[in-house]
Formats: C-alpha cells, structure tokens, sequence
C-alpha cells in the first residue's frame, strides 16, 4: 500500500511529532562525535518548519534500557540543531507526561520542540499501549523519518503510528525507501551484489534473498573462508565458522539454481595475525598455510571483482571485503570502494563498516545513494518488511 509523504499532508499549525534517529556517537563528556544523522534529518525538520508546523522531535539515543541515564541524554543534539538550523530548539527533560503536554500545547507555529530520549521509558521498546497513546496524545500528524529504527517495533515507530490517523513518511524515509525500492524492486540489470564482513551466519537470510534477485553476488570479508573451507580448502587459522559450511553449501546450490553467479577470492592477503606489524603475503586460496589467517582479498580478486562491478547496471554493497581497520588489510575494501565510485551503476552503500570504508577511501560523494540504516538495511536486504515503514499505511 502507498505511504503518505510529509508534502502530502497539511502541517500549519499543527502538533507535527516526528520520529528521527538521532542515535549519534557521543565521547564520554556528551560532546557529539559524528552529526551525520542530525544533518541527515534537518530537510525534514526545516520543511515543517516553512510549513507552519509545530513541531515535536523525538528519538532514542544508546540502549539506557528503561532508566534515565544523563550520559544519553539527548540534549547535546538540540544544541546541535539549533546551531545547524541557526533557530532555537527547545529541550524537554521527558517524552510523556503533563508538563511535556503542557509545553507542546504551547508551541507556535514555526517552533519546534525536541524530547529526551524516548528510551529512558523501558515501555518503548515494548511498544506498550498505555505509552504508544502518551505519545499520541502530542500529536496532530506522526511523521517517521527514523529509516534506521524502522526494523524495531516500538511505541515511536509503530504503536504511535496506529493511534494517529495522519500520518506519513519524512524526506529521508521516503528518500531511503525510494532507493532501496529502485536497487531491488525494480533494478536495472545486470545487479551486482557485494557482500562481506565477519560472518556467515549473520548474512544467511540477506545472501538467501538477494541470490535471488542478483546477477552476481561477490563475497569477500571473513566469511568467504567459510565458503573456501566448504569448497573443500584448506583456510589455516583464519576467521571460519565451521558449523556454517552446511548452510554455505546450501547457498551455493541456491545460487546456482537460481542463475546467480556467486564469486569468492581467487587469492588473499594473508598474515600469522591481524596486528599491523605482522608479515604480509598474497597467496592463491588453495595455498593457505596452516599457521596463516586470510585477511583481505587478494589483487586477482579484486581485479575479477572490479570487472564484474564495472559491467553492473545496480550494486548493492554491505560488508567490508578485509579487516579494513587494518592498514595491512584494507586495500582490498579500498580498491572495491573506488571501484563502485568509478562504476557508471546506481550504487547503494549501507552498513556502519561499509559506509565508513567509502568515507575512508574519499568516494562517498560517488556512490550513488548511502543509506543510514544498519539493521532496517540489512532487514530491507533480507527482504522483510519494515514494522515502521508498515504502520505509515493508511
Ligand atoms: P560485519 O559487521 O559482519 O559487516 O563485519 C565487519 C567486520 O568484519 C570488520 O570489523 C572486519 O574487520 C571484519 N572482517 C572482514 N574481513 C575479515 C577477515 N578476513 N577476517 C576476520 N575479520 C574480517
């Protein structure tokens, strides 16, 4: 069903509740250490402002877990906004209440108001009734622009959602859905997926989904090892989930009936430990040594894999293809990064590690599209639906 937008719905003087996430990295003095996620969301906030709206924001920050803890506070982050928005953002030290109500009745239109971290009420993450109607009692219209808790059912993202009858998605919600909907629902082919990290098994159901729907599927990171190892190598002391290799045989038979090709590492960085003072090798991926851990792709793999990203018509990436954090092992993550910049596909990046590598490697500026979930993209890859991008259904 069609989700409402914010430009659909009329906002002047109206109690406009919006859910961001504003689940900024903080340093221990409550000084904000990345505002990404503050400037992803000021398009939204600044059009119901223009719009007349009266406007209230709310967010969790961290996991206080149903106690009010002052170090996740959200206060630095409406500092942070009125800077950014060169207009005062007033701070209420509670998300529900009388007093809350009481100063959210009293906003004008034009003026906005942000909450404290709707977390410090362990009724949120339970999506409790009694609170989901709390806070729908401060609102006129509910406008989720929270991309990145849209996996989570609680009471900001969902319970609120069922109680107000307007309600829609903000800029960045429909922009994030927009994009993602154009890498999988309606992609142009040939669909390049690039997946690495860890783990096997946290990417299981995102590998099981897309196989279906790509072209070609690149997997590099830790958890190729577990698909070497179940190709019969040998991967010495490397990152290998062994109970895993059953369900990577499994993904390699769905692959293949599916009519995706699914590529691993030709050859690897390897070293005896992942320290940066260890000795590095490049090695084919049937000569790992029994003392050595594989830690990045190795230059014909990302060569094979540059060839592929360049003929892709959309890639989707999500997991570093090396431990990056290393600069022994991040060429690999590098080389891909300035690959799928270079690449003339409509590029989706998404994934804290990922992301960060595109940062790192100075390209994010040519990826086509960034997402700012993590475990709503990783949900959208799995192909679930989004609790929050549901409840906006009329
Ligand atoms: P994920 O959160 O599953 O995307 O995993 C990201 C982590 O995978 C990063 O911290 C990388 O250092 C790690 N990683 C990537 N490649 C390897 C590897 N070959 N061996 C061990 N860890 C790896």
């Amino acid at each position: 069903m069609a989700i409402k937008g914010i430009a659909d719905l009329d906002l002047f003087n109206k109690r406009v509740f919006c859910r961001f996430d504003f689940n900024v990295p903080l340093d221990g003095n409550g000084a904000i250490k990345d505002d990404t996620r503050i400037v992803r969301a000021l398009p939204t906030i600044r059009y119901a402002i223009e719009k007349g709206a009266r406007v209230i924001l709310c967010s969790h920050l961290g996991r206080p877990k149903g106690t009010v803890k002052p170090e996740l506070s959200l206060k630095p982050v409406a500092t942070r906004l009125s800077e950014l928005l060169g207009q005062d953002v007033g701070f209420i030290n509670d998300c529900v209440g009388p007093k809350v109500l009481l100063v959210v009745n009293n906003l004008h239109s034009g003026e906005m108001v942000l909450l404290e971290n709707v977390r410090f009420h362990s009724e949120e993450t339970k999506n409790d009734p009694k609170f989901s109607a709390q806070l729908a009692e401060l609102a006129d219209v509910y406008i989720n622009d929270a991309f990145g808790t849209a996996h989570r059912a609680h009471c900001s993202t969902v319970g609120i959602a069922e109680l107000v009858k307007t309600k829609g998605a903000g800029l960045l919600m429909k922009e994030e859905l927009e994009n993602l909907e154009k890498a999988f629902d309606n992609p142009r082919h040939p669909v390049v997926g690039i997946i690495g990290g860890a783990k096997v098994s946290d990417k299981i159901s995102v590998l099981k989904n897309i196989l279906t729907k790509m072209n070609t599927v690149l997997i590099g990171g830790g958890m190729a090892n577990t698909f070497l190892k179940a190709r019969g190598l040998e991967v010495g002391n490397s990152l290998v989930e062994n109970d895993m290799i059953g369900i990577a045989k499994e993904i390699v038979e769905i692959a293949s009936a599916q009519k995706c090709e699914l590529c691993l590492p030709k050859d690897v960085i390897v070293a005896s430990g992942m320290d940066n003072d260890a000795k590095t090798k490049v090695t084919s991926v049937d000569k790992i040594g029994l003392d050595e851990m594989a830690l990045d792709i190795g230059p014909d793999t990302t060569h094979e894999f540059t060839q592929h990203i360049q003929k892709a018509a959309t890639i989707v990436w999500n997991g570093p293809m090396g431990v990056f954090e290393q600069t022994h092992f991040k060429k690999g993550t590098m080389d891909i990064a300035r690959a799928v910049a270079a690449s003339n596909a409509f590029s989706v990046v998404g994934g804290g590690d990922s992301v960060r590598a595109v940062i790192q490697a100075g390209v994010s500026e040519k990826i086509s599209y960034i997402s700012t979930g993590g475990g709503a993209f990783m949900e959208f890859l799995e192909g679930k639906e989004l609790p929050g991008v549901v409840a906006l259904e009329s």
